[in-house]
């Protein structure tokens, strides 16, 4: 190691910032979100200096540097832009055997700083040795998207506990099991899910009876995959995903979706069966209860949003009638991933002002629908599941007075390296999406807004990369 990485309490004492530009500024945010009380040594100050000074947050010395500013000083950070004056500042720190930081010029520091996520109490901090900022600043964002922002309350709660803990298990490592136990597990998540109070009552009959016991079992987290790309889930979708035991999950999920789960986690696809049947939805919902049950930390992974189009709700009512814990990730679903995919904003000021999502599912051959809401003006209505039905759609809506040159367009595997629009009007669509022999799954959306996807579409589908990413089929 070119350094040696430490974590310096700062709290209260005399810490000196040369310079007051932006830059100085960024360096005393740091140090004074860390207690430091804060001087800055500098004949003029920028905005943000300046009104930290104005309210008594930090002390300006409005001066030019010279060596006796450093006499009370624990830590000297120099960020002017004058190379000789941050040399000086740099001589003088040294020759106090003061540790010394030079913004951008490591080979007059004494210190160098690394670049932070902050979950306090918990910091994590990334260093390159100076070697390249941007490169530990890219780090950084990385760790952002793995470490939830609950962790510092996670890191409080193991705090709470930790004197109670010690006590109760004697030997070190008994404790390090159970802390790991309880810092993956349920009890964890519920903090994650801001149950903090549930998670300290947890973690207290955890440690009363030992063995652990006393947490909950199995959990299930019914997680909203998205509409395929997996640049679309969300932070927390993603962690699931990483600690799930088993996954279940249905033919809209794509294989670089499912590629972000745990290696080594079982997958269960409940997507078709044989002769090509779904698994009954009854038999979803058992099986969901019968894994938690076993104790496994369950993830059903489903296409979109759990709750949109997607029977979320059915499959958690049996768990809570099971009194199985569960959580729901939303998802982003089909009608907003595909519609920024694909260039048609769902609402536009001039255009359509609500906009209606519906299932063309073809029922004995026709579509139940409420064709009048439907067929108002400025609005947009997407329709979910509707590639068979498209003909009856369209003749319906403008039976019901839409006009057949209504802009309207239907997408396949909207988001992916698939992706395919086709536009037209209520008159010419089924044709075009039949000549098109679109793959589904596919979304369909009618209104003027559709008119405006020749301007505003900006994502190129790369179909090289089409081969890895290919689509289950779907409904
Ligand atoms: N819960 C899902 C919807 C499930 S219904 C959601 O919120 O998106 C399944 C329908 O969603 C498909 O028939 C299709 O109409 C639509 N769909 C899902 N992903 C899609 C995609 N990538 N491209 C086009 N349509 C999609």
């Amino acid at each position: 190691m070119e350094f040696l990485p430490v974590f310096f309490d700062i709290k209260g004492k005399p810490c000196v910032v040369i310079g007051g530009g932006d830059v100085a500024a960024r360096k005393v945010a740091m140090l004074l979100n860390s207690g430091g009380k804060v001087t800055v040594v500098a004949p003029e100050l920028c905005s943000t200096l300046r009104q930290q000074a104005e309210s008594g947050e930090i002390c300006h010395v409005q001066s030019r540097f010279s060596p006796a500013h450093l006499n009370e000083a624990i830590i000297v950070i120099a960020a002017t832009d004058d190379r000789a004056v941050n040399k000086q500042v740099s001589d003088v720190a040294n020759s106090y055997r003061l540790p010394v930081n030079v913004v951008d010029d490591p080979d007059y520091c004494s210190f160098i700083m690394p670049s932070v996520v902050d979950r306090s109490p918990v910091i994590v901090a990334v260093s390159t040795g100076g070697s390249s900022p941007v490169l530990a600043r890219l780090l950084r964002a990385r760790l952002e998207t793995l470490i939830p922002g609950a962790y510092g309350r996670l890191a409080t709660l193991a705090d709470k506990f930790r004197g109670q803990v010690k006590q109760h298990f004697t030997e070190s490592s008994q404790r390090r099991i159970f802390w790991e136990n309880i810092l993956q597990g349920p009890i964890a998540e519920m903090v994650f899910a801001g149950r903090e109070d549930q998670a300290s009552s947890a973690l207290s009959k955890a440690i009363e009876s030992s063995t652990g016991d006393a947490q909950p079992r199995g959990e299930v987290y019914l997680v909203g995959g998205g509409p395929g790309n997996p640049d679309l889930l969300t932070f927390r979708a993603l962690r699931l995903m990483q600690q799930a035991d088993v996954v279940v999950y249905d033919n809209l999920v794509t294989p670089p979706v499912l590629d972000m789960t745990r290696r080594d986690a079982d997958r269960i696809f409940v997507g078709k069966q044989r002769a090509n049947h779904a698994m009954r939805q009854e038999e979803i919902n058992e099986l969901l209860v019968k894994l938690a049950k076993e104790g496994k930390r369950v993830l059903r992974l489903k296409g979109g949003d759990p709750f949109i189009f997607g029977r979320g709700g059915e499959e958690i009512e049996t768990l809570s009638a099971h009194q199985i814990p569960f959580q729901v990730v939303p998802g982003i679903t089909a009608a907003s991933g595909v519609a920024s995919y694909a260039g048609i904003p769902l609402t536009h000021r001039d255009y359509a002002q609500a906009c209606v999502f519906v299932t063309g599912h073809l029922k004995d051959g026709s579509m139940d629908l409420d064709w009048d809401m439907l067929a108002r003006p400025n609005q947009t209505v997407v329709i979910y599941m509707g590639l068979l039905g498209l003909p009856v759609l369209c003749q319906q809506l403008v039976a019901h007075g839409l006009t057949s040159d209504t802009p309207a367009a239907i997408v396949q595997q909207g988001t992916t390296p698939s992706q395919k629009v086709v536009t037209g009007t209520l008159g010419s669509l089924p044709q075009l999406a039949k000549d098109a022999q679109l793959k589904p799954p596919t979304l369909i959306i009618v209104g003027k807004v559709v008119s405006l996807q020749g301007k505003l579409a900006w994502f190129t589908p790369d179909q090289e990369a089409e081969g890895n990413f290919a689509l289950t089929r779907s409904k």
